[in-house]
């Protein structure tokens, strides 16, 4: 077996265990709807989830050099010719920032990642829906694709927080891995400030960078409950201590 076939081959079984209950096929060709020509589709994963079907599209690049800006748009072209919802770059190279930036940012109805293949164990192909856009058939547009998760102490326990932005709306999401909780900052509405099942409290800093450009950091504090009065909450510290 040639390394590019045991490379692909890899993915392919990383991709069935993903997708246990969807058809992976090798190799397709499909007819673009706007180009009118064949092309070709390294892994094709046809899903069906939530009662719609999805259309992933794999691209396996062994390169000997690092996913470009150029690399990228050629292949959102060849995603929105063959009509898939999620396309993913998959290098062992690397890819260059802007090449991320540009896949990030690109709030369509296609789904786009990069994944480096030395990091593919460690991804998660989970599409957890953006309910903040639906189309007209109430069906959620746009997917929240994942950054790098950061951690939050509080009294010396870390609680994993992942944060993402929706591909459609571009709006930002975040997630606390201790309770499972999404949350959704919809920047039409006032109220910006959310609270999970652990009572950590979430809510948006903009930060002018210049040019015209702000920055959107989450912020988390821990919920104090004798903050406000009508709760107010007397704790015993030893009680507490008890049992934690
Ligand atoms: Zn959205
Ligand atoms: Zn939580």
């Amino acid at each position: 077996m040639k390394d590019w076939e045991k490379y692909e081959e890899q993915i392919f079984e990383k991709l069935s265990d993903e997708f246990p209950d969807s058809n992976i096929l090798k190799n397709q060709k499909i007819t673009g709807k706007y180009s009118n020509r064949s092309r070709q589709i390294d892994i094709l994963v046809k899903s069906e989830s939530i009662g719609r079907n999805l259309l992933i599209a794999v691209d396996c690049k062994m390169f000997n050099k690092k996913i470009d800006i150029k690399t990228v748009e050629s292949f959102i072209g060849f995603t929105e010719d063959i009509g898939a919802h999620v396309g993913i770059l998959i290098t062992n190279k690397g890819y260059s920032k802007s090449a991320l930036n540009r896949v990030k940012n690109y709030h369509r109805d296609i789904q786009l990642d990069i994944i480096e293949f030395e990091y593919i164990d460690d991804y998660h192909f989970s599409w957890d829906d953006c309910y903040l856009c639906k189309d007209e058939y109430d069906i959620p547009r746009g997917r929240i694709i994942w950054n790098e998760p950061f951690g939050f102490i509080d009294d010396g326990a870390l609680t994993i927080i992942d944060n993402g932005k929706c591909s459609y709306c571009g709006e930002i999401h975040a997630k606390c891995q201790g309770c499972g909780m999404t949350l959704e900052f919809d920047s039409n509405s006032t109220d910006e400030i959310h609270e999970c099942y652990c009572e950590n409290i979430f809510s948006i800093k903009s930060e002018y960078i210049g040019r015209g450009m702000y920055e959107n950091q989450i912020i988390i504090r821990k919920k104090i409950n004798n903050e406000d009065d009508d709760n107010f909450e007397v704790n015993d510290p030893n009680q507490i201590k008890l049992f934690e």
